[in-house]
């Protein structure tokens, strides 16, 4: 089994991942066939997307993908990376405060928060 090394607080930051949303699959007890996906759902999409890739007549590493998604995740990534600036210049100016850096951490988990649940597969599918 691979051992898994582990990120702040413990918890598993590489090891197997799913082929489709990349989440560190759970570790896999006794034999078997080698787990791939972390769902039922991922097995799907990843697919559907197989099956698109054929249709298209591009290679299965080559992923098309609603511009909707694409739009949604670069503003999540935008709202974070203003967090992260936000704080960065909250701590290079002057003493922080436990009350200015509770509020610099409300505010990135709140920036982080959709990244964590997101995936790439539209709601509309
Ligand atoms: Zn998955």
């Amino acid at each position: 089994m691979t051992k898994l090394s582990t990120g702040v607080r413990g918890r598993a930051v590489d090891g197997p991942r799913c082929r489709w949303c990349r989440r560190v699959l759970p570790e896999q007890s006794g034999a078997g066939r080698k787990r791939v996906f972390c769902s039922q759902a991922c097995r799907q999409w990843d697919w559907v997307a197989r099956q698109r890739a054929r249709e298209l007549k591009i290679s299965e590493d080559e992923l098309v993908i609603a511009r909707a998604v694409i739009d949604s995740l670069y503003d999540d990534l935008y709202v974070l990376a203003c967090a992260v600036d936000d704080t960065e210049r909250e701590m290079k100016a002057g003493k922080p405060t436990v009350r200015s850096m509770t509020e610099a951490l409300e505010w990135i988990m709140e920036a982080a928060r959709p990244l964590r649940d997101r995936t790439l597969t539209s709601h509309d599918e």
